[in-house]
Parts: structure tokens; sequence; C-alpha cells
């Protein structure tokens, strides 16, 4: 009877039902738990959320920087590492974007001036 006590039930980590200890999947939800061994792993490469915000940053105000981070990250396999690529894409455009039209305002004031 103590191989009872000692195989305590616990709670699945997605639909929080209790499971046996040793179950590989559970049987509610069909949650995988072999495949969380490896998924809490670090494996490849990983960006934290402060090197993000600076390459957002830099994307944004060094335009030409932002399109060489983007082109790097963007052909990176990893999903993460793409969509940080494709923002870094997207506000390097919206920089010049916004550049063009501050400068547009500013000749248009300076024609309108003359
Ligand atoms: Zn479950």
């Amino acid at each position: 009877m103590s191989e009872a006590q000692s195989q305590q039930p616990r709670n699945c980590v997605s639909c929080g039902r209790s499971i046996s200890w040793d179950a590989n999947v559970c049987p509610y939800c069909g949650h995988d738990y072999r495949a969380q061994v490896y998924a809490g792993q670090p494996r490849g490469e990983q960006i934290s959320s402060g090197v993000k915000i600076l390459f957002y940053l830099l994307s944004f105000f060094i335009p030409l920087v932002g399109f060489i981070i983007g082109a790097i990250y963007y052909s990176k396999p990893e999903p993460e590492m793409k969509e940080v690529g494709k923002m870094c894409l997207i506000l390097a455009v919206l920089a010049i974007v916004v550049v063009f039209v501050c400068w547009g305002g500013i000749l248009g004031i300076g024609l309108l001036t003359l």
C-alpha cells in the first residue's frame, strides 16, 4: 500500500486535473510532459527583452542599423528571432517615413515663407 503513497498525484500544468506522477501525457488534455523537458532547456539563441528594446530603439533612430539587424534576424530559423527582425525592419522603414514627412513639412513651410 506504500506504493500508492510514494506515487502522489500531481496536477496537470495545462488543464489542472490530477494525473499520475509518471504520466508522460495528460489523459485529459493531452499535454505532453516529455516535450516540456526539452522546452525548458535553452536551445539555440535567445533574445532578452532588454536587447529587443535596444534593437527597436536603434532601428528607429538609426534606420541603417535597423535594416542590418532586421536582415540578419529575419533570416534566422527561430520564429522569435524572425519576429524581432521583422519589427526592426518595420521600425526602420517607419523612421525613414517620419524623417521624410518631417523634412517635407519643413521644406513646405520654407517654400511658403519664401
Ligand atoms: Zn491536462
